[in-house]
């Protein structure tokens, strides 16, 4: 097993990065990754190419357009037409060139912007997704429809993960495009360095989200490539800690990790996106898994790696 050929796509993003970490500490040694730069993953005909000369026998689909609420506000276009093209060249490429199991990565974003919570696989298409990212929303949707419908016509053994909000090492900090943690850690970060008595923090700091360290969800994910399959109870399952809190709760943590002094300033002017979005995650617990990272020590490593190559992140 440990010489299986696994290709990670997506390698050099924040969940890509975390599975091959996993994977070259645990001695794996026939892991092939490209860079966009490498292999188009939007050009179906690179995509196909890479697959006949490669022949991967597992694949983990973390290649996607991902970004906060500002940017699937901001580049609807991008983050549909990237996402289904990525996922449609490598879910049919997969199929064609006969892998024995795919992981796509999907998003709890999936759920509707109303689901009782905690949410649970079975509310997939149960009511109106959030607006903000409905356009990143349905690729996932459609990435699922997918890896489901050649299960069932083709006999593949292609299994979807909706992790929780992901955070870590190797995340975006970009202020425009980042989700709410790795800003939280910048924001304040760079506000203590200047002096300044207070953060804006968007929206009203009242919806609550759940976070899990990426290391985390890459454990889970090569758990789940190993010890579940799609007949096993559908296609598609839940990743995530179980616990939620507010983005105030969240501010809060982060400037004492960070060690920021001032006040939060809350602008409700920016939207809030979903009120709630909380995993239920009983299937994956069902099969053995559980979150090991302590929310607080997820943010001081998360810190001390941003703080570390801060001179090279955007
Ligand atoms: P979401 O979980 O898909 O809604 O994505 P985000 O991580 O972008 O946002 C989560 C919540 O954090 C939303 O309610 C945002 O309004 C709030 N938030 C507060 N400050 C920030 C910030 O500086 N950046 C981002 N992206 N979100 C923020």
């Amino acid at each position: 097993m440990k010489n299986a050929k696994i290709y990670i796509a997506g390698h050099k993003g924040l969940i890509g990065s975390a599975i091959k970490r996993k994977f070259e500490k645990d001695g794996y040694t026939n892991l092939i990754y490209k860079t966009s730069k490498e292999l188009n993953l939007t050009n179906q005909q690179a995509v196909d190419e890479f697959f006949v000369s490669e022949k991967p026998e597992y694949v983990y689909l973390s290649a996607a357009r991902v970004g906060g609420i500002h940017a699937n506000n901001t580049y609807p276009a991008e983050f549909i037409y990237q996402n289904l093209a990525i996922q449609t060249n490598v879910i049919h490429a997969s199929y064609r060139y006969g892998v024995k199991k795919l992981l796509f990565l999907g998003s709890s974003c999936i759920y509707p912007k109303f689901a009782p919570q905690p949410m649970k696989e079975t509310y997939l298409l149960n009511g109106e997704l959030e607006p903000t990212n409905e356009p990143y929303a349905i690729a996932k949707i459609a990435g699922i429809k997918m890896c489901q419908a050649y299960n069932r016509q083709y006999g593949t053994n292609f299994i979807a993960v909706m992790p929780a909000n992901i955070y870590g090492p190797n995340d975006n900090f970009d202020l425009n495009s980042s989700h709410v943690l790795p800003a939280l850690i910048r924001k304040f970060y760079e506000a203590k360095i200047k002096n300044k008595s207070e953060v804006e923090i968007w929206g009203t700091g009242q919806p609550k989200r759940e976070f899990l360290y990426v290391d985390d969800l890459a454990d889970a994910s090569v758990f789940l490539m190993n010890n579940y399959d799609y007949k096993d109870i559908g296609a598609i399952i839940n990743i995530g800690t179980g616990e939620d809190l507010t983005i105030k709760q969240l501010a809060e943590m982060v400037k004492n990790i960070v060690g920021f002094a001032g006040r939060l300033k809350f602008n409700a002017d920016r939207s809030d996106g979903p009120p709630r979005k909380l995993l239920d995650v009983s299937r994956l617990r069902a099969l053995g898994w559980q979150a090991k990272t302590v929310l607080e020590d997820g943010i001081k490593k998360t810190y001390e790696w941003f703080a570390g190559s801060c001179g090279k992140v955007r």
